[in-house]
């Protein structure tokens, strides 16, 4: 040992340096010194306390004697000694070892009393225990949501000495939701632990993931140099979760969508940052998910927007200013109208009839289209079930569902309830989703479209090939309609591809056993075209537009073939 060095050390850094709490106070008990760690202790800094009597730790856990009787025992034993609870700053209360003793000047004077405060062992793991419970989620052992806010603080002041860019990253799981109905937490809760392996692995050092709770997760890159830096980071994450997740016989697959702020481009307040990455995370979702968006400023005025219109939308749905019109399905071969299809609109009180392109994304996005979606369901059978009872022509009724209906838990309870109170035959109602919606079944093998097959109901896809539809999918989902989307038929009079494209749907549709009717036919040229190629069905102006209930009733009064009279309805 070098004896030269041993000696600077001056009892001051000793003291200092000591994991047990050092108090040190005058005769009179006013507080004179303390050292680090009784300041961490006991969470008070040294300014706080000088001058202070140790009266402010009281916890009132010891009555009057217990502080006599210590005192007393100073004063004729020279010591004392014992477990004591005190209070912290912040309120809590500890539990340590207090070993008090008097310090004499040579006259045998009392001039200062030392305190040496050290926890019991189990104080200690007990503490650690507490302690990793308050900053980390238990089932991930991830920094929560507390020492997440602690370190962006920190995190911020840092890039704002070292003049840094940040990135603030917030993860929502795709679809989570729905697992958790169909496979139970403790799978769920395994894919979020897998998660958090996976998003550690993607890190750097310095960097912080963080859970939110639920299926939500933080992510800090401190120091990137860009949005080059940034987009790679956040493409490496997307990347990391494409790998199934394995248990037991399931495969499971999870995609997330990302919401990215950066300081100081986007704000230096760590509230608004946080607040900023939702906005760009919603943005993210209702991009279709599985993606990740940075903030812009514009992001904020669309959401004020889309405030103000779930307001107006949830008014409209209390006053009951939506209407349905009903579009004509013909039968290409019989010129028959064999079906119609239930389109929403808009009464507005102050802007008259809006259409759906005006009103049904923000409905998905607020919600709102669930109730919406059941109104619509439930008038429409019952319009339909009146028409069959008046003695018009049968008609198969199709109806939109929209994505967040069909993740409704009670969507199959919903349409059973419906069906019962309007006494609408299950066959004559058909369900309209998008390629989409049905792709995203495959985790649960198409549970929801078996059960409604079962029940007898007929399932559409609709916009056909404007998705992805994966063609060995398709033959194990239990769909009888395939809705070609119209932008195929709007193309017809170019007798190029697309041509080539609607005979290959109608092909593959009739290969499938599936009915195919065109959407959008609006002219004659396209007509003979479907006919010619032996197309099932079609709606669109060139026979009709969609008609208001009482006009859809005087046409099937008067006019239930197609070619007897062309007519371009358009409301
Ligand atoms: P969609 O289900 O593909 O409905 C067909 C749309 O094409 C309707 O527009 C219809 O009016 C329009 N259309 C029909 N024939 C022609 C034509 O010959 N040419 C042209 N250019 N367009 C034609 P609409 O009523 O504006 O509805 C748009 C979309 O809104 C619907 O597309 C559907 O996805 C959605 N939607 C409508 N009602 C509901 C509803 O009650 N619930 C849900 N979830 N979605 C709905
Ligand atoms: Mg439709
Ligand atoms: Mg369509």
């Amino acid at each position: 040992m070098d004896c030269a060095q041993t000696m600077e050390i001056s009892s001051r850094e000793i003291i200092d340096s000591m994991v047990q709490g050092i108090i040190v106070t005058s005769s009179q008990r006013k507080i004179e010194a303390v050292n680090p760690a009784f300041s961490a202790k006991l969470g008070y800094s040294f300014e706080e306390l000088i001058g202070q009597t140790p009266r402010v730790f009281k916890s009132g856990q010891h009555n009057g004697e217990f502080y006599e009787s210590m005192w007393k025992k100073i004063e004729t034993d020279g010591f004392w000694n014992g477990e004591i609870i005190n209070r912290k700053k912040n309120g809590d209360l500890i539990t340590h070892h207090l070993n008090i003793s008097p310090i004499k000047n040579g006259n045998g004077e009392v001039v200062h009393y030392l305190g040496v405060f050290s926890e019991t062992p189990e104080n200690k793991l007990a503490d650690q225990a507490i302690t990793h419970l308050a900053f980390y989620d238990p089932l991930t052992d991830l920094p929560n949501r507390t020492l997440f806010d602690d370190r962006l603080k920190q995190a911020i002041s840092q890039s704002e000495r070292n003049n840094q860019m940040l990135a603030v990253l917030f993860l929502d799981l795709d679809r989570v939701k729905v697992l958790n109905d169909s496979l139970g937490h403790v799978i769920v809760d395994m894919i979020l632990k897998g998660v958090a392996q996976r998003l550690k692995l993607c890190l750097r050092e310095g960097d912080t993931v963080a859970r939110m709770g639920g299926d939500e997760f933080m992510i800090i890159l401190p120091g990137v140099k860009g949005i080059e830096d940034i987009s790679t980071i956040t493409e490496k994450i997307l990347d990391s979760l494409k790998p199934a997740f394995q248990f037991n016989d399931h495969e499971l697959y999870i995609t997330t969508s990302i919401g990215i702020s950066i300081f100081p481009m986007d704000s230096d307040d760590p509230d608004t940052l946080l607040k900023n990455a939702d906005t760009a995370l919603n943005r993210a979702k209702q991009l279709g998910r599985n993606n990740y968006q940075l903030f812009t400023p514009s992001m904020k005025e669309e959401i004020t927007q889309q405030v103000a219109l779930e307001q107006d939308l949830r008014r409209g749905l209390e006053k009951e200013e939506f209407v349905i019109h009903y579009q004509p399905q013909v039968n290409i071969m019989t010129g028959e109208i064999v079906g119609v299809e239930a389109l929403v609109r808009w009464n507005h009180n102050s802007s008259g009839l809006v259409y759906p392109k005006d009103f049904i994304n923000g409905a998905e996005e607020t919600g709102l289209i669930i109730a919406l979606g059941e109104w619509v369901l439930r008038k429409a059978c019952e319009q339909t079930k009146k028409w069959m009872d008046a003695n018009l022509p049968r008609l198969k009724l199709s109806v939109n569902l929209s994505a967040r209906q069909f993740e409704q838990r009670d969507l199959v309870y919903m349409i059973e309830r419906i069906l019962a109170d309007t006494g609408l035959p299950p066959n004559n109602l058909e369900l309209e989703i998008t390629e989409s919606v049905i792709m995203q079944q495959v985790g649960n093998a198409f549970a929801i479209p078996h059960t409604l097959k079962a029940m007898g109901l007929r399932l559409a896809i609709d916009d056909f090939g404007t998705g992805y539809s994966s063609l060995n999918y398709l033959r194990r989902i239990p769909v009888n309609t395939l809705k070609m989307d119209r932008s195929f038929i709007q193309d017809l009079a170019d007798t190029g591809n697309d041509g080539a494209i609607v005979s290959a749907v109608i092909a593959l549709g009739h290969g499938l056993d599936l009915s195919v009717t065109a959407e959008g036919v609006e002219t004659e040229d396209q007509f003979e075209f479907l006919k010619a190629h032996k197309c099932d069905g079609m709606q669109g102006y060139l026979f009709s537009g969609a008609l208001p209930a009482e006009n859809l009733e005087n046409l099937l009064r008067n006019k239930t073939i197609f070619r007897e009279d062309l007519l371009f309805a358009n409301i």
